[in-house]
């Protein structure tokens, strides 16, 4: 299958996601791709092959990172665009990202105790508030189901909340950080997304990313 073909399917579903806030249709993306029926089928097969997509079990796109189409705990709103929000780091990403939304209104609850938790996320700083994110899933396991590890990837109250919610769910702790922490994590991590073509970071250049916005250790894969 042509490469050329493969792109053109990624770009109308990135390209889609973050002007619209959602999935295309297989229709929309035939249209924007000018690809048939069979090219669209493997094209799309071959993205979630290679984890620029995650589909569900008919095949539908359920996340294009950092962009999902499932709800995750976390809704955006920016100047004209509504979207899920992914997981912490997928929504504080997305304000990064998306040309002409570089403000956008994060919104979830905490898990441990429901708390309506919001902030503004711009490119320029991180937030400011004494809000925790507590990510479960180590990443070198992050893909073995990625909706569960996005799905716990979230925000609290603060670290207190993460114990209570830890506790109660009978799990053990994976990785807390502050709000300005999670902003230098998502700040850089899916820049060139949108463009063509793209390559997604290998093991080498995610662990040389982790290492430079100050994370260490083996939760993110790295010895030290
Ligand atoms: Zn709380
Ligand atoms: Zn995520």
């Amino acid at each position: 299958m042509n490469d050329d073909v493969v792109e053109r399917v990624r770009r109308a579903i990135y390209d889609t996601f973050a002007r619209q806030g959602h999935a295309p249709s297989s229709e929309q993306i035939r249209n924007l791709a000018a690809a048939d029926d069979t090219q669209l089928t493997v094209a799309v097969t071959e993205l979630a092959a290679q984890r620029h997509l995650v589909l569900d079990e008919p095949g539908d796109v359920v996340m294009a990172h950092p962009f999902t189409a499932v709800p995750l705990g976390f809704s955006l709103m920016g100047e004209r665009t509504l979207w899920w929000g992914g997981c912490a780091w997928d929504s504080f990403a997305i304000p990064h990202l998306v040309p002409g939304e570089p403000s956008v209104l994060v919104a979830t609850t905490c898990p441990a105790c429901r708390r309506a938790l919001a902030w503004t996320v711009t490119r320029s700083a991180p937030p400011s508030g004494p809000e925790v994110a507590h990510f479960l899933v180590p990443m070198p396991r992050a893909w073995d189901d990625v909706v569960y590890t996005c799905s716990n990837q979230r925000l609290f109250c603060s670290r207190d909340c993460v114990q209570a919610w830890l506790a109660r769910t009978c799990q053990t702790q994976g990785y807390v950080m502050d709000l300005a922490a999670l902003w230098r994590l998502a700040s850089g991590w899916y820049s060139g997304r949108l463009d063509s073509p793209y390559q997604r970071r290998d093991p080498q250049s995610a662990a040389e990313y982790f290492r430079s916005v100050g994370l260490r250790g083996p939760f993110w894969g790295l010895n030290a």
